[in-house]
């Protein structure tokens, strides 16, 4: 094993060409749901966001770090081309002792399944786009828009209980005035 590599290869993925967009990232073997799939690696921040070009947004990966602070990182491979899908079947999750993100199994994944994630999940920006989605999931909401907060509650209330615990922490106010656990919601 390269020096080095230990902490963040848990499995084997290969990047190619998918049917939702561009190059997608594809599993090498199955994971359970619950399984840890990757490692995300955090370890090259953005210095100037301001300074970066449309097309260079696009590789970056905004969210809330463990310590509660908006960290900015280069989005690495094969996470960089993980495409998003209206039912994705990873989420993920910052381990709140380490820091360190990973994305686990939301469903079982067999082997030469495309990686998905939601990219409206643990987001409060606007998303770039808005643009059209071809994940072709049953339930697709056709355009890649907005963020968690500006979903259709139904999906909101499905995510909640796949919100990362820092981007719960930082937003505990805002989730809680969407009031999706109350009982009082208009028919
Ligand atoms: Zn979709």
């Amino acid at each position: 094993m390269p020096e080095g590599d230990s902490k963040r290869k848990l499995a084997d993925f290969s990047v190619r060409e998918s049917k939702i967009h561009g190059q997608g990232v594809f599993a090498k073997q199955a994971f359970l749901k619950g399984d840890i799939v990757l490692e995300i690696d955090d370890s090259d921040p953005v210095l100037d966001r301001g300074k970066l070009t449309p097309e260079q947004e696009i590789f970056i990966d905004v969210f809330v770090a463990v310590d509660g602070k908006q960290k900015t990182t280069w989005m690495k491979s094969p996470e960089r081309f993980i495409n998003h899908s209206c039912e994705p079947n990873t989420y993920v999750l910052t381990d709140m002792r380490s820091g360190v993100r990973r994305t686990w199994a939301l469903k079982n994944i067999r082997r030469g399944d495309e990686l998905t994630w939601d990219y409206a999940l643990n987001i409060w920006e606007e998303w770039i786009g808005p643009v059209p989605c071809h994940c072709g999931a049953e339930n697709c909401r056709r355009i890649i828009r907005g963020n968690y907060f500006t979903l259709p509650r139904e999906i909101q209330r499905r995510y909640l209980p796949l919100l990362d615990e820092p981007f719960k922490k930082r937003f505990t106010k805002e989730i809680q005035s969407l009031n999706l656990t109350g009982e009082h919601d208009p028919a």
